[in-house]
Parts: C-alpha cells; sequence; structure tokens
C-alpha cells in the first residue's frame, strides 16, 4: 500500500470514529481526486438521520456534489478510502460515480460487504425478477 493509501484511509477512519457515538457502525469514507485533493467525506448517519441509505460512501459521493459529474467529464480518476468494504449499495453508487478506485481498511466479513458479495452470491436471485427470466411469469 502506497503511504498516500494509508494517509486517506487514515483521514476515513477518524470519520468513522466521530460516528462511535451515535449508536451506529463506525465507518467513514473520503472521496480523493488525482492530484489528492479531498473532494470530500462522509460518515455513517443511518441512525441519526434514520434513513437506511446514509452510508457513509453514499454520503461522500453526495457531498462530492457536481465534482462527480466533472471528474466523468474530464475524465478525472476519483479514489474513495472507506474504513469497511462497502456494501452492495455503495458498491453500486461508486460504479454510477465512476469512482476508479477503492481502498478499504477491513473487509466485510459479517456484514454485507459489497464487492465480494455481489460477486459470489446469489443474493439477486430471488429477489428481482425480471419478466423475460427463464421461468419468469
Ligand atoms: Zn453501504
Amino acid at each position: 500500500m502506497e503511504e498516500k493509501d494509508r494517509y486517506f484511509l487514515e483521514m476515513a477512519l477518524r470519520e468513522a470514529e466521530q460516528v462511535l457515538m451515535e449508536n451506529t457502525y463506525p465507518i467513514g469514507a473520503v472521496i480523493v481526486d488525482e492530484n489528492d485533493n479531498v473532494i470530500s467525506t462522509g460518515r455513517n448517519r443511518v441512525q441519526p438521520q434514520q434513513d437506511a441509505t446514509a452510508h457513509a460512501e453514499i454520503k461522500a459521493i453526495r457531498n462530492a456534489g457536481g465534482a462527480i459529474l466533472q471528474a466523468k467529464v474530464h475524465r478525472e480518476k476519483l479514489s474513495l478510502y472507506t474504513s469497511v468494504e462497502p456494501c452492495p449499495m455503495c458498491t453500486g453508487a461508486i460504479l454510477f460515480a465512476h469512482i476508479k478506485k477503492v481502498v478499504r481498511a477491513m473487509n466485510d466479513d459479517i456484514g454485507f460487504g459489497g464487492c465480494r458479495k455481489l460477486r459470489d452470491s446469489s443474493m439477486f436471485d430471488d429477489r428481482f425478477i425480471g419478466a423475460t427470466d427463464r421461468g419468469a411469469i
């Protein structure tokens, strides 16, 4: 791991620390541009906001505002640093935000870790049914 990766991971962990007193999972995220400028930060706000989608990575993407779309237009490479492996929702948002690199401090083996579980899972098999899927009505 590069020294700058460690630096931004520690920043994400400091975001996570701020959540500890709010009775929710301590997860923090930081988005950085290719010149190592911090674009935005986010931390888990699910319990304080009573919003199941208020994950740290989603908050960081929302807090980045137009910088996300500008990076896409100008083909800049954004990186996201997060304290824990992103869940499936955040993994999808990261893909839609065209974030090119994700660095995580920890895997999420007991929770809802995203990229690895999406790859290996059958979690969508019974829940999302397409009209043209085999066996669909
Ligand atoms: Zn998430």
